[in-house]
């Protein structure tokens, strides 16, 4: 079922909220874009906190990024948005924050609002469905907007349990053929980029070095909260 124009205005302003609600921005930062059909992008302008928006501060670009309509001015970083669009023809959304953490695929460092801010991230928009953004934010994509955002909540999700598991001493990874059969079946669920099986991602037991020991250790339940109060001490966290 194809939208309006105008449900999707409502659909961005939605989103925009629960972004900046989850705390993934903060002030100005982030965009968010609707590809409305071949020739023109729905997107959240620069200079406006994504949780206060109303639907009529979105503009309208074409393909190469030059404002169709609209009052306020364009962001940027439309150039990313344009790039993940041109490369993957089904992705119909895209959603850029800056979430505090992250474990995804890392392109590496672009000044953010020139072209080397895609640059580094070309060879990883075919095969992911997230990005990380060296020193910069994440950026998430999917066949519809709300896919895009459920992506970026996945992923901060996964990140806040990666956090957890480093402070009560790392996570468990699990060895190759088992992490290979998880692959096979996120077609089951709809998952369609392509993971290549690059070496290191995603990460196998076979690729992390033997942790020293399988000593086991039980800790009370203070000793485990004065354990992760000094590991975010010691990270300047608390
Ligand atoms: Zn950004």
């Amino acid at each position: 079922m194809v939208k309006t124009e105008r449900e999707y205005r409502d659909d961005i302003v939605q989103i925009g909220r629960l972004v900046f609600q989850k705390g993934w921005i903060a002030a100005n930062d982030g965009n968010i874009s609707v590809r409305l059909d071949a020739e023109r992008i729905l997107c959240t302008p620069t200079g406006v906190c994504k949780g206060l928006m109303h639907p009529d501060d979105l503009i309208i670009v074409d393909c190469k990024g030059n404002k169709i309509s609209g009052r306020r001015e364009r962001t940027s970083e439309i150039a990313m948005h344009l790039t993940v669009y041109e490369m993957r023809p089904e992705i119909k959304a895209v959603v850029h924050a800056h979430p505090p953490l992250g474990c995804v695929p890392l392109a590496a460092y672009g000044l953010p609002g020139t072209p080397e801010l895609t640059e580094p991230m070309l060879p990883l928009i075919p095969k992911y469905d997230a990005l990380l953004m060296a020193n910069h934010g994440a950026v998430c994509y999917g066949e519809d907007l709300f896919q895009a955002y459920f992506r970026m909540e996945t992923m901060e999700h996964f990140a806040r349990i990666h956090l957890v598991a480093e402070l009560l001493g790392g996570a468990k990874v699990l060895p190759r053929p088992e992490v290979d059969k998880l692959l096979d079946a996120r077609t089951r669920y709809g998952v369609k980029a392509k993971v290549s099986g690059e070496p290191g991602c995603p990460v196998s037991a076979e690729e992390v070095a033997p942790a020293g020991g399988e000593e086991r250790f039980y800790v009370t339940r203070s000793e485990l909260v004065g354990l992760v109060d000094e590991a975010l001490k010691a990270r300047g966290m608390a």
